[in-house]
């Protein structure tokens, strides 16, 4: 393929990528947003292989070793639970950090690249914010991979003088740069970069490891981005156009996913990043001495059917344990028996409810819930005193009221779902457990909330069950 031929192929790729977030951006529009994505990945991958600076020699290994990746990723997608992507993103996410940092090391020591003057130095650049910011990406998203999986416990790891250490860790970097910027040659330049990539892959364990259960969200939309930069800074090494553009495309809609995460959980940017919010974490029982306790008021599924059938509006908040359950199927199922009756069904979706950014959208669309039934938090929080009946299923801090009335609570700040100011509000789950945040949560406590225990998925079927019989 000559040069010209490659280059417009990367443009053609290009403008679908550009195609494909925009169409992201609209549950309407996703699959076809997806659709673009493939075919320009399609696109890319042939122009490179292909493409005027991949010798014949070359190419025997570049298949092998896409056959190999490829059979890999079909396998994991194929086998990875719908409650499990979390943790395969953040994976994934890793292995772009790890890619950057191995182009750079490769590029370093590639001897066919002679360079001179301020370009020896540019290039020397790109290598050395390449390695860094990928190595961060790489041991960040592992342990976010280990928070999420449950591996790790959500508890922030609060290290004494911590923003001390990751201020000598940022000096650190500083001074080895210059180092490595100074170094004559490659044996004496490779001492300082790699001790630079050990001090960013251990700020990279530091920075995650100190973030609270609650934030955890805003860290895995900012490891998107910070992979999407690493890319970027991939795409500079190899001089590859098609790389630096879909790696700052990456890189920024991840900063706007940042600040959306942050900005749903009234959080400010760079104390999440400096780490100590949130305690606790998995299904950690709530903590003893939390605030709160007192008697809750269990309810059947029949009765659960009797307080639907009875309601003119009522409102269904989905949260992970859905997910979990895989509920999302007898949710609609539900949904579309009361509406046939006249009640007016709604969904309120939290901006962090589940386990990564839209999770509880996916999940009801797969289930094929209208979208002119989903709403945002903000547009329909105020709704909640003129409800009969609020389903939170399987939702827990999204729900809980200690986020605006407890200012020592860890969630303190975080807009929620105000379920508590319906008539009635039932919380689905299965036991006492906290959430993610590792919070007692005082609404299953409240005078006018129900508990329905159980799987959410067993318990939405008897309901079913109940509302047709
Ligand atoms: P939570 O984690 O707060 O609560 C989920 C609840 O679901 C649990 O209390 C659990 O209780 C219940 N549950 C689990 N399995 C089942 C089941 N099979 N049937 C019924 N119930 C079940 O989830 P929310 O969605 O309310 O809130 C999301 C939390 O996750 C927030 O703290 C958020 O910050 C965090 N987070 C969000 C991310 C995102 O991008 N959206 C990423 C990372 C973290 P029980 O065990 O008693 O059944």
């Amino acid at each position: 393929m000559s040069a010209n031929l490659a280059s417009v192929a990367y443009i053609a790729a290009t403008i679908l990528f550009i195609l494909s977030l925009g169409g992201l951006s609209n549950p309407e529009t996703s699959r076809r947003g997806n659709f673009y994505g493939i075919v320009g990945m399609t696109i890319a991958v042939l122009a490179t292989v292909f493409g005027p600076r991949v010798t014949l020699a070359g190419i025997p290994y570049i298949v092998g070793a896409l056959l190999v990746g490829g059979s890999i990723g079909l396998y994991a997608a194929k086998k990875v639970q719908m409650t499990q992507m979390p943790e395969l993103v953040a994976l994934m996410h890793s292995l772009v950090g790890l890619a950057a940092c191995l182009v750079g090391f490769a590029s370093y020591v590639d001897t066919s690249i002679v360079l001179v003057g301020a370009e020896k130095t540019i290039h020397e650049v790109e290598i050395y914010i390449g390695i860094l910011i990928g190595a961060v990406t790489f041991s960040g998203s592992v342990i976010a991979f280990g928070k999420l999986s449950g591996k790790i416990g959500g508890k922030p790891l609060l290290l004494p003088a911590r923003h001390w250490l990751n201020l000598a860790g940022l000096l650190g970097v500083i001074w080895f740069g210059a180092q490595f910027l100074n170094a004559h040659d490659i044996n004496s330049g490779m001492l300082p970069l790699a001790v630079m990539t050990v001090i960013a892959l251990l700020f990279g364990v530091h920075m995650v490891m100190a973030i609270g259960g609650a934030d955890m969200p805003v860290v895995v939309s900012m490891l998107n981005s910070y992979s999407g930069w690493a890319a970027a800074a991939t795409g500079f090494m190899l001089s590859n156009d098609l790389l630096i553009v879909v790696g700052a495309l990456v890189g920024s809609s991840g900063a706007i996913l940042s600040y959306i995460m942050c900005r749903a959980m009234n959080r400010n940017f760079i104390s999440v990043i400096a780490g100590g919010f949130g305690t606790g974490g998995g299904t950690t029982p709530a903590a003893a001495g939390a605030e709160p306790a007192g008697e809750v008021t269990a309810i059947s599924a029949v009765e659960t059917a009797e307080l639907l059938r009875d309601a003119k509006n009522v409102i269904i908040v989905p949260g992970y344990g859905m997910a979990v359950a895989q509920a999302q199927h007898t949710v609609y199922e539900i949904t579309k028996h009361l509406r046939e009756k006249g009640v007016n069904v709604r969904f309120g979706i939290h901006p962090v409810a589940g386990r990564m950014p839209g999770h509880m959208n996916v999940l009801l669309a797969e289930a094929k819930v209208p979208y002119d039934i989903v709403f945002e938090m903000d547009e329909l929080n105020d709704d909640f005193p003129n409800t009969d009946v609020s389903m939170v299923i399987g939702a827990n801090d999204i729900v809980n009221p200690a986020a605006e009335d407890d200012p020592t609570s860890p969630i303190a700040g975080m807009p929620v779902l105000q379920v508590w100011k319906s008539k009635t509000s039932i919380v689905m789950k299965r036991s006492m457990a906290s959430g993610y945040a590792g919070v007692d949560n005082p609404l299953f406590y409240k005078e006018n909330n129900r508990m329905l225990f159980g799987d959410a998925k067993k318990m939405l079927d008897e309901v079913l069950v109940a509302l047709k019989s």
